[in-house]
């Protein structure tokens, strides 16, 4: 039986957890887009975000539910993705910010070598990653912006049913230092990584032991991103803790601590931001 090697499960081409069609890419959205870092994001351009339907994740209370579990989007050919890849390369966007790619790795680094585009790739992913695919990134992808979710494994476990996540995401992220040095020019990052975390309601340690275990692993000067957006969905209503939103002091408590490690490059997200306002709604539809 044939395995698939777009990330660490390797699922049986019939049996795919992430829900993709093995013929075909499909993309919820591509669009300006105005909601990542303003290191990557100058608010003057925005990125050009290409966001894929499915995921290999699918975390329970992931927000963009209709793209990751209901697949919504409309199928692109390999050549369909090479042309909206040499689009956005031509547009006045700074980057081709390419969301939840993962699952779709081969294809991709495959459309984007034919694109031979110019700017700045940035592969905004959930971390779990295989290394042998990172490593076939280089000279493709510039910047890996990847959201680090979990140090324990249970809670990876009962959030987004994979094991050994934390591991898998450190060799993803020390792989991906071997292939991009952090380049910054006039304020906005042309290569390089950036870790960022969503702090869920009620397990503030986790958040904690994870910018330790990134300290211990990475150093101080590695550019981290800590959120605060998290909104409940229906599909949390099952869990206590993802009820609600996170607390302001839950936040304060996350922040301070990380101040405390020393990181000396980065974002704290405004608490304000915790709304589904700056979601876009996935239409399928190709602003390129
Ligand atoms: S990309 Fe999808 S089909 Fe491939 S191994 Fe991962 S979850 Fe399974």
């Amino acid at each position: 039986m044939m395995k698939c090697d777009d990330c660490p499960r390797g699922c049986e081409v019939k049996a795919t957890f992430c829900g993709k069609d093995f013929e075909k890419i499909r993309v919820g959205k591509a669009m300006k887009f105005f909601s990542e870092e303003p290191i990557i994001c100058p608010e003057n351009k925005g990125c050009g975000a290409v966001f894929f339907s499915f995921c290999s994740l699918k975390c329970v209370y992931c927000q963009n539910f209709v793209l990751s579990k209901e697949g919504f989007g409309r199928d692109l050919s390999e050549d369909e993705l090479v042309a909206l890849f040499k689009r956005i390369d031509a547009s006045d966007v700074e980057n081709i910010d390419l969301v939840t790619p993962t699952h779709y790795t081969s294809k991709i680094l495959s459309a984007l070598k034919k694109a031979n585009v110019k700017k700045s790739v940035i592969w905004n992913s959930s971390g779990y990653e295989k290394v042998e695919n990172i490593e076939k990134m280089k000279d493709l992808v510039d910047i890996f912006l990847f959201d680090v979710k979990y140090y324990d494994n249970g809670l990876a476990l009962k959030y987004s049913k994979v094991n050994s996540y934390f591991e898998v995401c450190k060799k993803a992220i020390k792989k991906a230092r071997e292939i991009v040095k952090d380049n910054i020019s006039g304020g906005i990052m042309k290569s390089g990584i950036i870790l960022r975390h969503l702090i869920l309601p009620g397990h503030i340690d986790d958040s904690k032991r994870i910018f330790d275990e990134i300290k211990k692993e990475f150093g101080t000067d590695i550019y981290i991103s800590v959120m605060s957006q998290f909104t409940p969905i229906d599909c949390c209503l099952c869990d206590e803790n993802l009820k609600r939103k996170l607390k302001r002091i839950e936040y304060k408590s996350v922040c301070l601590y990380i101040k405390s490690l020393g990181f000396k490059n980065g974002f704290f997200q405004e608490m304000s931001s915790a709304t589904d306002k700056y979601l876009p709604s996935f239409d399928g539809d190709i602003f390129f």
